[in-house]
């Protein structure tokens, strides 16, 4: 009686940027993996913007799973795909692609890990609500998209360059059902006393000038408030320190990047993942 050979080759996903030596997202993965019992590899690749094409050519030649982008290819990276799902199209950015036979999907995890973090480690539901982004970047957009489609009420977006802070307003307005206004930053901004949630989704705070706060008015951070911050090292930011010395209710970055991860993770593997697990993992990497 013959034995079924056991299968020695790992299914491979990983990430595509420059930098990309500090990405601590394939240990958060390989934890999964090995939680989940899959022989699965991520591996962080350093690829230049010009070698794209010649990248995700490689992936499909190679029979890659999936792969992250991070920068510079968020953006670049839609050109070269089969298909992008209707959410990443509107965000018109991919940061996750799987794929579907010889076809390459192009999804965007980061605003539905945001809303999963919003969910679920915070308890709100972002219906009706009245939120606040400080910020206009490719993670305010992927945010903002995702807590509009989720039935928010009203988004004010806060930009220090107007022309990039109008721009997504502009989109919010066309492709979402959501009500959005543009303030632009001067000075300290005041979050106004009707709003539900304020979200730093600027790169402030983030190591090594971990004591910078936006320059918001810390006497219109109300009890109550949900404040939340987009930073994941160190996951407890000045801000949020700020914040919760008001009395506000605080939800860290961390949480973003785990469901971000973990909702890219089921695209591939069609398992859902440990989350204590991945949270652990980069909380060992962020010390
Ligand atoms: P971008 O470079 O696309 O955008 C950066 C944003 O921050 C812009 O709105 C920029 O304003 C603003 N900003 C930066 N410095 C300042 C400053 N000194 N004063 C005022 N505004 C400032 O970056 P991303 O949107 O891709 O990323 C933003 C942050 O989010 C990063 O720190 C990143 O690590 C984090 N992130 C976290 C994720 C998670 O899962 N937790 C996922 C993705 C990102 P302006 O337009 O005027 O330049």
């Amino acid at each position: 009686m013959s034995t079924r050979p056991k299968v020695a080759r790992a299914e491979l996903v990983g990430a595509f940027g420059d930098p990309i030596d500090e990405n601590p997202t394939g240990i958060m993965q390989e934890a999964a993996f090995a939680a989940a019992g899959l022989n699965w590899r991520y591996l962080l690749l350093k690829v230049a913007a010009d070698d794209l094409g010649a990248a995700i050519e490689g992936i499909r030649a190679m029979s890659f799973r999936g792969i992250n982008l991070t920068i510079p290819h968020k953006v670049a990276v839609l050109q070269h795909l089969d298909a992008i799902v209707p959410d990443a199209a509107t965000i018109g950015a991919v940061n996750t692609v799987r794929r579907e036979g010889n076809r390459l999907i192009g999804e965007n995890t980061d605003g539905k890990g945001f809303l999963r973090s919003v969910r679920e480690d915070a308890g709100v539901d972002p219906r009706g609500k009245r939120v606040v982004f400080l910020g206009a970047g490719g993670a305010a957009r992927a945010m903002t998209v995702e807590l509009a489609l989720a039935g928010a009420a009203h988004v004010t977006v806060v930009n220090r360059t107007p022309g990039r802070g109008e721009e997504l307003v502009r989109l919010l307005r066309s492709k979402t059902p959501v009500q959005a206004e543009f303030v632009p930053w001067q000075g300290e901004y005041a979050i106004p006393p009707d709003a539900d949630m304020v979200v730093n989704a600027t790169s402030i705070g983030l190591y090594p000038a971990v004591d910078v706060l936006p320059p918001v008015a810390l006497g219109s951070i109300r009890p109550g408030l949900l404040v939340c911050d987009v930073i994941p090292n160190p996951p407890r930011t000045a801000f949020l320190k700020a914040a919760a010395a008001r009395d506000a209710r605080t939800l860290d970055g961390l949480g973003m990047l785990v469901y971000q991860g973990a909702i890219g993770f089921k695209l591939w593997t069609g398992v859902e993942p440990d989350i204590a697990v991945m949270r652990r993992a980069l909380e060992e990497v962020f010390g």
